[in-house]
This record gives structure tokens, C-alpha cells and sequence, in this order.
């Protein structure tokens, strides 16, 4: 069988990782860019994909796992268009159309936490399960699930960095950052929120600072709440935030506290961190790729 080459992009809203792989132990070229304009960050990632292409080979298929939101559902017109975001010049960028342009090759699609949860279960942390969820917590708290091998996808892709969460006693008074909702979990978990209150990131502050156990007690009840959604074999945590020491720990002590032992997953093994880090997100990229030209070729 020919080995197949596969152009891989991740976008991110501080930088785009680019990446040639012919398979998930074979990534052959890697590149950072920071993320500018749209058009110049995928100028630039588009050139180096190309020039690579020449010196490894012909690309088959390309993956992109993106940041959000993003229009994934392929029966729409603006398929792979960014859809409204804070961040500036971002709103309705067309992130597809210049690589489909420009290489003229199957291209697969998806959230940067869906690819991340396709990855970790095909080959890292959520192996031989069939239902996992990814959860980045950094900048923003983001979501993906895949159940028996498909991304979960609604009217969009899910936003599980926005489900409501009940207050820590201690942190009754803080307003909460999310533009959207105020105090959902992104606007009291996630980094911003976190430096608003603290003027810090977590992992600066002494871990007898309140703020961990309050962190802790946010990321654990979304972890219930998707415990009693789905199930799921693994809770797949990544993201800026959650390389604070520890903090995997706390969040599975407060975990098993509001659950009371009354689900069949439990937090010691059902909590965990990713397996392919720091290459979640490219090597859910790859899945993308392969995906896309597996379904070329069976139409
Ligand atoms: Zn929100």
C-alpha cells in the first residue's frame, strides 16, 4: 500500500500549528505561525504546506481543527466559515476555501476539542471506549465528544464551556467574564476569569489559595453534569489551566463529593489528562484527514 501523506492544520487564536504526517508516529515536518490577520496567517500557512509538499510529496488530504465557532455542518453554504467571534477580523472568515483552492484534495473538519476527542480515542487516553470527551480549559473552556467513533454534532458543535454551574460558597460576589452569560463556567473557570479574580494564573498561585478548590469545584461539576449526559468512558482535561499541579486531583476529590459513588464511571478513572499532548489537537487533525479521504474514496 502507498503511504499516504496528509497536510494537517490547527488553528488556534494565538497560533496556527501546521504539521505533514503520513501517520499519527510520523509527523514529518511541524511549524508554528502566531495567528495575525485571516489572511495573512493562512497565506502563510498555505506557502509553507505548499513548499513542504514539494520537498515530502504529493499532500491526499487535508485535516483542520479549528477554534471557534466555526460552521462544521457540510450541507451548509458557509461550511467552513468562522461564525460571529470577539475575535477581531475573525467573523466569517473562510478558513476551508483557500486550502481547497489551493491543494484541491479531500479536506475534513471540525472543532479543535472534537478532533482532540477523535484523537485521544483512537490512539491516546480514551482508547477502547466508546464514548470520550475532550475539555480544553485555558483562554476559553471548550468541549468535544465522540461516541462509538463520530464527533458529537447538534444544530453545531456543542458549547459545553457554557453550561451553568452552581457557586463555590466562597466566590458568591465575582460577576463572572463571559460577554455572553456572565457566570456560566467559562465566565467563572477559565483563565480570564481566573486573573480577573486572582490577578494571576492558577498555577502562580500557592496551592493553599482558595482558587484552586474554587476552580476545582467548577471543572468537577461539568464533569458530573457530563457523567449524567453521556457516560462517558473518559473525561479527557486539557488546556493551559490544567497544567496546574495538582489540580487533576482536586478536581476528581470534588467529583466524587457530588456524585456520592451513584455513577458506573468513576472519577479516579474516568478523569484524566490527555495522553497525546502537546499534539491532541494536530493529530486530531490527522483523524479529520483520513477521515475525509476515506470518504472520498468510498463515494
Ligand atoms: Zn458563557
Amino acid at each position: 500500500m502507498v503511504k499516504k501523506l496528509y497536510g494537517l492544520i490547527e488553528t488556534g487564536g494565538t497560533k496556527f500549528v501546521l504539521a505533514i504526517a503520513s501517520s499519527h508516529k510520523k509527523i514529518l515536518a511541524e511549524k508554528h505561525i502566531p495567528t495575525i490577520s485571516p489572511e495573512e496567517t493562512l497565506e502563510q500557512s498555505i506557502a509553507w504546506m505548499a513548499s513542504q509538499s514539494a520537498r515530502i510529496g504529493r499532500i491526499d488530504a487535508i485535516g483542520i481543527s479549528s477554534f471557534g465557532p466555526i460552521q462544521v455542518d457540510k450541507t451548509s453554504p458557509d461550511w467552513g466559515n468562522m461564525l460571529e467571534t470577539p475575535k477581531p477580523g475573525w467573523g466569517g472568515a473562510r478558513i476551508v476555501e483557500p486550502f481547497r483552492k489551493a491543494f484541491s484534495v479531500p479536506i475534513g473538519l471540525d472543532t479543535d476539542v472534537n478532533a482532540a476527542a477523535m484523537a485521544e480515542g483512537r490512539w491516546g487516553a480514551g482508547r477502547n471506549q466508546r464514548t470520550v470527551v475532550y475539555i480544553t480549559v485555558g483562554t476559553g473552556i471548550g468541549g468535544g465528544a465522540v461516541i462509538e467513533g463520530r464527533a458529537l454534532h447538534g444544530l453545531s458543535h456543542p458549547e459545553m464551556g457554557h453550561m451553568r454551574v452552581t457557586r463555590h460558597p466562597e466566590d458568591r460576589d465575582f460577576p463572572g467574564v463571559c460577554p455572553f452569560h456572565r457566570d456560566c463556567l467559562e465566565g467563572l473557570a477559565a483563565g480570564p476569569a481566573i486573573i480577573a479574580r486572582w490577578g494571576a494564573n492558577l498555577s502562580n498561585l500557592d496551592e493553599n489559595h482558595i482558587s484552586h478548590d474554587i476552580i476545582s469545584f467548577y471543572v468537577a461539576q461539568m464533569c458530573t453534569t457530563l457523567q449524567s449526559v453521556m457516560e462517558p468512558g473518559r473525561i479527557i482535561l486539557g488546556g493551559g489551566v490544567m497544567q496546574t499541579p495538582c489540580i487533576i486531583e482536586r478536581i476528581r476529590s470534588w467529583a466524587s463529593k457530588l456524585q456520592n459513588d451513584y455513577f458506573q464511571g468513576k472519577p479516579d478513572q474516568v478523569i484524566v489528562s490527555p495522553d497525546l499532548k502537546p499534539y491532541s489537537g494536530v493529530l486530531g487533525a490527522l483523524v479529520l484527514a483520513e477521515d475525509a479521504l476515506h470518504l472520498c474514496h468510498r463515494n
